[in-house]
C-alpha cells in the first residue's frame, strides 16, 4: 500500500434528506428512500475522458393519484422486438450475476428473466428510435433498494474534443460520443450503469399493461436508459449556489438551457447565487430547435421546483408533460402507468444533442444497414478467443471475456459455466461486441468458456469448437494467514496472504437509521506492492505505520473531512491504534485497533483476489 494507490472518497454530499426531498405538490418526503452515495469524478491523463462524473439520476414513486393508470403504448416496442436485425442501434447488456456489485458498490441480487425481457424490450424501444454504428452498453442491477426509489442511473463516462464531435471545450457522455465518433472510445467502461429496486411490485409485461398497484419496468428501464442517452447534465445546486460543467467544460445538455428571459444557462456567472436561484426558478427551459419544433415551436420546460431536488431537478421535464405522450421523462412514474413512447419532445431533444434519429439520411444510414442488414453470402468465418488465454489462472472475479472479429459474423453469443462438459446451458449474446465484462465470479474456481458467430446462414464456434478455461484466483475469506486483523469494535483490514499485492481498499460506515455508506475506497493503478514493510494511506481517511521482524507496529488513522449525512456532520478522526505481530518472520496476523472509530460493516471480496477490507 503505497503511494501509487489512486484514491478516491466516496463523499456523502448527496446523502441528505436535506438534498432530496420530493418537491412541490408531489410532497411526501419518505425518510427511508434510498439514494446511493456520490461517485468521486476524475480525468484520464489526456483530460479528455470524465469518468464518474455524469450525476446520479433517481426514478420515483408518484404518489398522486392523478398520475397513476396512465397508459401510453408504442409500436416501436412490438416491432423492435419482432425484428430486432431492423434496429437502428444495438444494445450490449451485462446483467450483474448475484453477489456482483453495481458502479456505487451496491450488492446485486440475481437479475430475474422476466426482467431481463422488460429491460431489453426497454432498449429495442431505443434501438429502433435512435441509430448508432458502435453497441451501447448497460450494466444492469438487481437490487434490494428501500423506501420508493424505483431505480437510478448515473457515472455513465464522458468525452470531450474527440474526433467528431459537434461542439469543441464540452463533454458527451460516452453513448453519444461513441456514435458520433463512430468508434468505441472507451470499451473497457460501460456506457451506461443502471439499478433497479428489487422489493417493487414490477410489471414485466411488454404490453404497456400494467394492473393498478404495479410498475411497468418497461417505462422505468427505457427513462434510465434515457439518462444514459446524455438526457442529463452537469448543474449542481447547494445552499442557494448554483454551479455547472466539471474541468471548465460544460456538458453538451447545458449548453441549451435557458432561463425565462432567454439568458443561457452557460453566460451565468459559474457558481452564483443567480445559477442558484435559475435551478430553483421553476422558469428554465431547453432551447434547441428540434425540441422547440416537437413542442410546437416552444422552448421545452425543465424540471426546476423551488426547492432543489437532488437526482430530479435539472435532468427531466416539467411537470406539465405528465400525462401527456412527452411523460417518459417526468421525474416520476406511477403505479399501472406505462408510457412505451419516448414522444417526440425528447426524441427531439436528443437530436439537438447530436443524435440521430432512426430512419434519418445520414452517412451512417450508408453503411449502418451494410453492417446489420446485409445478406449473408457464407456462415461466419473462423476466428479464436483471445482472453482470458485458455489455462489462465490467478483471474481477478470481473474478467473481461474478448475474441477476435469473424468475418460475415452479425452477431456473437458466449457461454461460460464451470461445467468441463464443452456443452452450453445458456448462450448470451454480446450483439456485435467481441468483448464481454463479467462480474461476480466465484474465486478459486475455474470457468470454461466459449464464444459462437452466427449470421443468417450460419454458427461458427470460436477455436474450430474447443472450449477455453481460467481460474479465478482465491480471494480473502475471512481469518487466514497473512491478514490484520482487529478485534471488539475496530476496524480491520486484510491484504493478500503473500502481501505482496493490494486490489482495494474499502471502508464503510454505518449510521443508524441512515444506512451504509462507502467513506473510502482506493484501488491502486494496478496490483500495489507493500514495499520496505512499510505502508500508508494519504488523504481524508489516512492511516501509516511500519512493520517488520520486530513484534509490533503503531499509527495513526482518520478523517480530516466528512460530508453530511442524513442532514448533520460527521467529524472524523483522527483514531490512534497498534498492531502486533504474531510471527515474528512471516507475519500471520496484525491487530489494528482504530479508537473511537465508528467502522463497521463488512465487505465482500467480490473485487477478486487482491483486495483489503474493513470487517468487524
Ligand atoms: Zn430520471
Amino acid at each position: 500500500m503505497n503511494k501509487t494507490f489512486n484514491k478516491f472518497i466516496v463523499a456523502l454530499s448527496i446523502a441528505s434528506l436535506f438534498v432530496f426531498p420530493l418537491a412541490g405538490v408531489n410532497g411526501g418526503v419518505q425518510a427511508q428512500d434510498f439514494y446511493p452515495p456520490t461517485l468521486e469524478p476524475y480525468l484520464s491523463a489526456d483530460g479528455l475522458a470524465l469518468y464518474n462524473a455524469a450525476p446520479t439520476l433517481v426514478i420515483m414513486v408518484d404518489p398522486n393519484p392523478a398520475m397513476q393508470g396512465i397508459k401510453i403504448p408504442a409500436p416501436e416496442v412490438d416491432k423492435a422486438l419482432a425484428d430486432p436485425v431492423a434496429a437502428s442501434a444495438t444494445f450490449s447488456i451485462t446483467y450483474v450475476v448475484a453477489g456482483g456489485t453495481d458502479l456505487w458498490g451496491k450488492a446485486c441480487t440475481t437479475f430475474p428473466e422476466d426482467a431481463k425481457t422488460a429491460f431489453n424490450a426497454a432498449a429495442a424501444i431505443w434501438a429502433s428510435t435512435l441509430q448508432s454504428s458502435v453497441p451501447i452498453t448497460i450494466k444492469a442491477c438487481w437490487a434490494s433498494l428501500s423506501g420508493t426509489t424505483l431505480g437510478y442511473s448515473g457515472g455513465q463516462p464522458l468525452r470531450r474534443d474527440f474526433s467528431g464531435a459537434p461542439q469543441g471545450n464540452t463533454w458527451y457522455q460516452g453513448s453519444l460520443a461513441n456514435s458520433l465518433n463512430g468508434n468505441d472510445l472507451d470499451p473497457a467502461t460501460f456506457d451506461m450503469n443502471i439499478t433497479y429496486n428489487s422489493n417493487y411490485a414490477w410489471y414485466t409485461g411488454t404490453d404497456s399493461n400494467p394492473p393498478a398497484g404495479q410498475y411497468d419496468l418497461v417505462t422505468v428501464a427505457a427513462h434510465e436508459i434515457a439518462h444514459g442517452l446524455n438526457f442529463s447534465g452537469s448543474a449542481q445546486y447547494s445552499e442557494g449556489i448554483g454551479s455547472y460543467g466539471y474541468d471548465g467544460f460544460p456538458y453538451i445538455y447545458d449548453t441549451f438551457m435557458e432561463s425565462g428571459g432567454e439568458t443561457k444557462l452557460t453566460s451565468y456567472t459559474n457558481p452564483s447565487a443567480d445559477l442558484g436561484s435559475l435551478l430553483t426558478s421553476d422558469n428554465l427551459w431547453f432551447n434547441g430547435s428540434n425540441a422547440k419544433a416537437a413542442n410546437g415551436g416552444t422552448r421545452v420546460k425543465m424540471y426546476a421546483p423551488g426547492t432543489w431536488s437532488g437526482g430530479s431537478s435539472y435532468a427531466h421535464l416539467d411537470e406539465i408533460f405528465n400525462g401527456t405522450v412527452n411523460d417518459m421523462m417526468t421525474y416520476s412514474v406511477g403505479s399501472g402507468s406505462a408510457n412505451h413512447n419516448p414522444g417526440p419532445v425528447t426524441t427531439g431533444l436528443l437530436k439537438d444533442l447530436g443524435w440521430v434519429l432512426a430512419g434519418e439520411t445520414t452517412v451512417s444510414t450508408i453503411y449502418l444497414p451494410l453492417v446489420l442488414r446485409a445478406p449473408a453470402s457464407s456462415p461466419p468465418g473462423d476466428f479464436n478467443k483471445s482472453a482470458p488465454a485458455n489455462g489462465a489462472t490467478g483471474q481477478l472475479a470481473n474478467p473481461t471475456l474478448s475474441w477476435g472479429a469473424s468475418s460475415n459474423a452479425t452477431s456473437y453469443e458466449y457461454c461460460i459455466d464451470t461445467s468441463n462438459d464443452n456443452a452450453c446451458t445458456t448462450w448470451t449474446s454480446t450483439a456485435a461486441s467481441t468483448s464481454v465484462g463479467l462480474s461476480g465470479l466465484t474465486p478459486a474456481t475455474s470457468y470454461y468458456w466459449q464464444v459462437r458467430a452466427n449470421n443468417t446462414l450460419g454458427t461458427t464456434n470460436a477455436n474450430g469448437g474447443t472450449w477455453w478455461a481460467f481460474t479465478i484466483a482465491s480471494g480473502p475469506s475471512g481469518p487466514t494467514p497473512g491478514f490484520w486483523q482487529s478485534s471488539g469494535d475496530t476496524t480491520e483490514f486484510y491484504v493478500t496472504p503473500d502481501r505482496t499485492t493490494v486490489r482495494e481498499f474499502s471502508i464503510l460506515v454505518d449510521l443508524p437509521g441512515c444506512g451504509t455508506y462507502w467513506i473510502y475506497r482506493a484501488i491502486p493503478d494496478g496490483d500495489a506492492p507493500i514495499s520496505s514493510n512499510q505502508f500508508s494511506f494519504s488523504g481524508p481517511f489516512y492511516a501509516s505505520g511500519t512493520f517488520d521482524s520486530s513484534t509490533a507496529a503503531q499509527g495513526t488513522s482518520g478523517l480530516s473531512s466528512f460530508g453530511p449525512v442524513c442532514g448533520y456532520y460527521w467529524d472524523g478522526g483522527p483514531w490512534s491504534w497498534s498492531a502486533t505481530w504474531q510471527n515474528d518472520s512471516q507475519p500471520t496476523s496484525m491487530l489494528a485497533h482504530a479508537v473511537g472509530s465508528e467502522f463497521v460493516e463488512s465487505v465482500p471480496a467480490t473485487e477478486g483476489a487482491y483486495i483489503a477490507i474493513p470487517v468487524k
